[in-house]
């Protein structure tokens, strides 16, 4: 689909790239080889997991560097708030955070400070700068964040989205409408998504548990095979290694487990897929704040219960 930008110097512990995956029945390629330096942004502790965990296992399989940075502690995301005072469960979601990081190898994670549900308040360029100044010092070769649907169209992770795609667009200067995919010097920035056979497939699940609920129709964002730009197939073990991820999160996690079935839900984000920004999108990121989507400014989002948030 387009160049990497992995060095020519590259250890000789990275597999070389991988031209074709089998997702089910059906071959699929992998466009591109695994990251080496990968930088995750993400709102809440467990958004890195449900979308990312099995690429960050690969990629510190691989003898690459993963960070991730995390936009707020997810203290509201809690059903029961009398019980919870909001600090001390934001502690303990940090504290899941790390330890689900830590089953997949992962130690570097960074807490932006902003407050659960309210990523829209203190304005974006504090949190702009904050990641494009980790972009500087880590230089990843590649990105992933939301996209513009935030998955879920929580606006804590469309805010995220945002703030992520405009840190990127620092790091380059030409037209958007000529580097989809980004230069060599940005990294790849790549954006969650799934496919139009995962929305199928759990059409009815989606439905019946309304995760999607904040879409007017219920159902996730979904783009056809050809727009996955990195796509992870999970294998058994592999699969293994996330669910282990997940259970650490076990304050978002083991509800919606039981509410799924374990067997639906070890398998539910078996694919890990990614896409690249379009011409448009970019374009809206780069441009003066008066002439950006209006839409893109949203109110505080009520904090979803974290039964029905796939990742508060
Ligand atoms: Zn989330």
């Amino acid at each position: 689909m387009s160049t990497t930008n992995l060095d020519s110097a590259a250890p000789s512990a990275i597999p070389a790239p991988t031209t074709n995956i089998r997702v089910g029945n059906t071959p699929m390629a992998l466009h591109r080889p695994i990251p080496r330096r990968l930088l995750g942004v993400w709102a809440h502790p467990d958004d890195e997991a449900y979308l990312s965990a099995g690429l960050m296992a690969r990629v510190v399989a691989a003898g690459g560097r993963v960070t991730v940075l995390t936009a707020t502690r997810g203290e509201k995301g809690t059903d029961d708030p009398d019980r919870f005072d909001a600090d001390t469960f934001g502690a303990e979601r940090e504290d899941e955070l790390r330890a689900s990081l830590a089953v997949l190898g992962v130690t570097d994670v960074r807490l932006l400070g902003r407050r659960d549900g309210e990523c829209d308040l203190g304005g974006d360029a504090p949190m702009v700068d904050v990641i494009a100044a980790a972009m500087d010092e880590l230089d990843p070769d590649t990105i992933v964040t939301f996209g513009p649907d935030g998955m879920t169209n929580h606006a804590d992770h469309r805010a995220v989205c945002r703030w992520t795609t405009e840190a990127w667009t620092r790091r380059w200067h030409g037209d958007p409408a000529t580097i989809v995919g980004g230069p060599a010097s940005a990294g790849d920035l790549l954006y969650a998504t799934v496919t139009n056979e995962f929305a199928a497939r759990n059409r009815e699940l989606h439905d019946r548990l309304g995760i999607f609920g904040d879409f007017g129709d219920g159902q996730p964002r979904s783009v056809t095979r050809d727009r996955v730009a990195l796509g992870c197939a999970l294998s058994e073990h592999e699969l293994d290694r996330k669910r282990a991820a997940l259970a650490e999160h076990a304050s978002q996690t083991t509800g919606l487990a039981e509410v799924m079935g374990e067997q639906v839900y070890r398998t539910w984000y078996r694919e890990e897929t990614f896409r690249r920004p379009t011409a448009t999108e970019l374009a809206r990121a780069a441009a003066p704040a008066t002439t950006a989507d209006p839409t893109a400014v949203t109110p505080p989002a009520k904090p979803a219960a974290p039964m029905l948030e796939l990742a508060a």
